[in-house]
This record gives structure tokens, C-alpha cells and sequence, in this order.
């Protein structure tokens, strides 16, 4: 009996052992991704105000996928108070609700980017009535600029696709992959390799792609060294990772489409999007969003410095909606601390701020629908 007992309390005091153990693991983690702690910080350039047109030649669309004012605010911090994106001195703000909800999902926030037009939460480049809407990438073509995608997610995920794409559904991955080739587009790097390669319908499109003239690559050091001519860079079998696998992919990918869109002497239309800025908001994580909001920024900075230098080209940041409800709840800009809440896992309605920079930026302040962000787009570009 008295053995039985020794037994139970020894098994008792493990268990409790263990079990604290664990909850103190667990309250550990959860508190270290709420508050982000710099390690290292980059030094940002001021880029000059002047530009020789009034008219853009060449737009480059910037999308934080997730990214309202918190989420700036919180790199702003992290980079101990400076931020590439600063030199974008044109702000406005635009409302994303959908056609048919009051919060948007990233298929019909692309959408409505990239075609003018209020669509339903899921759709990709079709309007209300699953009929297929030209883009603006589309259009851009057509009149014979150079055109790009680069992305941080799959190039077939909802936002790079709602550029190129028509399906009634984002989730049609391998759809997707198809409209790819029914376009004229120049440039594309992200991942989603699986979606060209290894398919339900057994067709090989990288052998397509590679058959188009497309020279197809799936590592970024190869991917880097692609001067000119027609680029599918497919880096990863679908996501590209979190920045500790991937590394600085983003930058370096948008600096390789630049290079490549502007041998065109007519102009070119880029769209990069920071795809993961969202994922740290679904996760609820500071330390997340504010990694994928300093390798968007560095976006942003390639981005100025070719405009900075070319003086004919727009650059617009701005994002398809916010995600987490995102709180700053403390933080330092000495130290590059965060403190962040999110009430949500979800996207939230607010406004989401756009940032310009160049030749037309003056046309983006002030408070508008995010479909009119495309129609300005349009006219500075295509005149129509
Ligand atoms: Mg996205
Ligand atoms: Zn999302």
C-alpha cells in the first residue's frame, strides 16, 4: 500500500513537472512571437525628387499582401525609425470592401487592382458573373510593353494571379499555371513549380514555357543571372518559405525583372507583391509581419533606385487589404522593438494606405476606392 502510494505521488510530480514544463514552453513562444527584437538594422538612401516626364513610361505596383498602416508603422520601428517607403512623399488611402462583402479576400483585392472591377471574394480576374476581365498587365502587353510578376508566395496565389489569370476560383492552382500561357508576359519569379510541373492533367508546362522561348529556372542564383529575354523563374515547389529559408529571393528577383523589363524601349508594367505580410497576420505573429515588412521595404528601395536613376517611372505601394486588425501595443525606435495585439486571424475592413513615388504620384492622395487605383494606373500608362 504504502509502495502503491510512493508510486502515485512519484507519478504525480512528474506529471505536474511535465505539464508546467510544457505551459511555460508554450507561453515562451507565444510571447516571443508577439514582440520583435531587432538584430540588425539597413541604412536607407533618399532618393531625388525629379523626374524629366509628366507621364509615366514604366509602372511599377508594389503589394504588401496584408499591409495597413500597423504593419508600416511596425517595420518603421523594427528598422529603428526609417523606412525606404519614406520616400514616398504622395499618400492616399483606399477602400477594399468586395462586391460582394465588406471584407475583401486577396482574389478580388487583386481583382480589383488589376481590372477596375468589384468582384466576389475568391474570383481571379473575372467579374461578378465568372466573365473573364482584361488586366491591366494584359493590356500593357497588347500595346507592347514589357510585363512582370514576381512574388513571395506561388506566382499562382491569388494576388500574382489576379494579374494574368481568369478562373472563377483561386484555389484552381493548375488553371492558373495554364493562363500563364496564354499571355505574352516577359517575366515571372516566385514559386508554385509544382502547378507547371506536376499536374492532374499530366501536360508538362515547363516544357511548354521552355517551347514559348521562356528560359525557365528554379534556383535564384540562376534565376539572378538572366540579363534579357523571356524569364519563368519557379523557385520553390509552392511557397517560397518563411525569410529564414528564403532569404533576400524578393529583392533579388525584383531587381532581376527590372533588368530584364527595361530593354523595352515602349516601357513595362511590374507588379511584385510581399506575399507574406498577410501569413504573419493570420498567424498572429509581430516577429512574422515585421520580417516580411523589412524584405518588402527592400523591395521598395530596388524599386526607387531604378526610378531615382530612370526619372520616368512611377512606383505605387500600396496593398490588396489589412490582415490581423494589427495593434502596436509598445516598442522602442532606439532599440527596434515591436509590440504588436491582433484581434483577428482574419483580414479586417479598414483602409489601406498607398504610397507613391515619380512621375503622376500626385494622382493617388486623398481617399479612394481601390478600383480606382487601377483606372489612374491605366491612364498614366495607356492613356486611356
Ligand atoms: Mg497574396
Ligand atoms: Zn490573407
Amino acid at each position: 500500500m504504502l509502495q502503491k502510494l510512493k508510486l502515485l505521488a512519484i507519478f504525480l510530480i512528474m506529471g505536474i513537472t511535465v505539464y508546467a514544463q510544457d505551459q511555460y514552453l508554450t507561453a515562451k513562444s507565444e510571447d516571443l512571437e508577439k514582440t520583435y527584437i531587432s538584430q540588425k538594422t539597413y541604412k536607407v538612401k533618399d532618393f531625388p525628387q525629379k523626374f524629366n516626364v509628366d507621364k509615366p513610361k514604366n509602372i511599377i505596383l508594389l503589394i504588401g499582401d496584408g499591409m495597413g498602416v500597423s504593419q508600416v508603422f511596425a517595420g518603421l520601428t523594427a528598422n529603428k525609425g526609417r523606412l525606404f517607403l519614406e520616400n514616398c512623399k504622395y499618400i492616399g488611402f483606399s477602400k477594399t470592401s468586395s462586391g460582394d462583402n465588406y471584407i475583401t479576400d486577396s482574389g478580388a483585392g487583386g481583382t480589383a487592382l488589376s481590372t477596375g472591377v468589384k468582384t466576389y471574394n475568391g474570383a481571379i480576374g473575372v467579374d461578378m458573373n465568372k466573365n473573364p476581365v482584361r488586366t491591366i498587365l494584359q493590356e500593357a502587353s497588347e500595346k507592347g510593353l514589357a510585363t512582370g510578376l514576381v512574388s513571395s508566395s506561388a506566382i499562382t496565389h491569388a494576388t500574382p494571379a489576379s494579374f494574368i489569370s481568369h478562373q472563377a476560383s483561386r484555389s484552381s492552382y493548375e488553371d492558373i499555371a495554364t493562363d500563364f500561357l496564354k499571355t505574352d508576359i516577359d517575366v515571372f519569379i516566385g514559386g508554385g513549380l509544382d502547378h507547371f510541373a506536376k499536374r492532374e492533367d499530366g501536360r508538362n508546362l515547363v516544357e511548354e514555357l521552355k517551347n514559348k522561348g521562356y528560359q525557365v529556372e528554379t534556383e535564384i542564383n540562376k534565376i539572378k543571372k538572366v540579363k534579357k529575354g523571356k524569364l519563368a523563374g519557379l523557385a520553390a515547389e509552392v511557397h517560397t518559405g518563411r525569410m529564414s529559408e528564403r532569404g533576400d529571393i524578393l529583392p533579388v528577383a525584383t531587381e532581376t525583372a527590372i533588368n530584364i523589363l527595361s530593354n523595352n524601349k515602349n516601357g513595362f508594367f511590374l507588379m511584385v507583391e510581399g506575399s507574406q505580410i498577410d501569413w504573419g497576420g493570420h498567424a498572429g505573429s509581430t516577429i512574422y509581419v515585421v520580417e516580411d515588412m523589412l524584405d518588402f521595404d527592400q523591395v521598395i528601395g530596388k524599386a526607387l533606385e531604378f526610378a531615382a536613376k530612370d526619372k520616368e517611372t512611377l512606383v505605387i505601394v500600396t496593398s490588396d487589404h489589412e490582415t490581423g486588425g494589427m495593434a502596436i501595443t509598445g516598442g522602442s525606435f532606439e532599440d527596434g522593438v515591436v509590440k504588436a495585439a491582433f484581434p483577428t486571424g482574419g483580414h479586417t475592413a479598414v483602409m489601406v494606405p498607398i504610397f507613391s513615388y515619380g512621375p503622376g504620384a500626385e494622382e493617388f492622395i486623398g481617399i479612394m476606392e481601390n478600383t480606382e487605383v487601377h483606372a489612374k494606373m491605366k491612364k498614366l500608362l495607356l492613356g486611356n
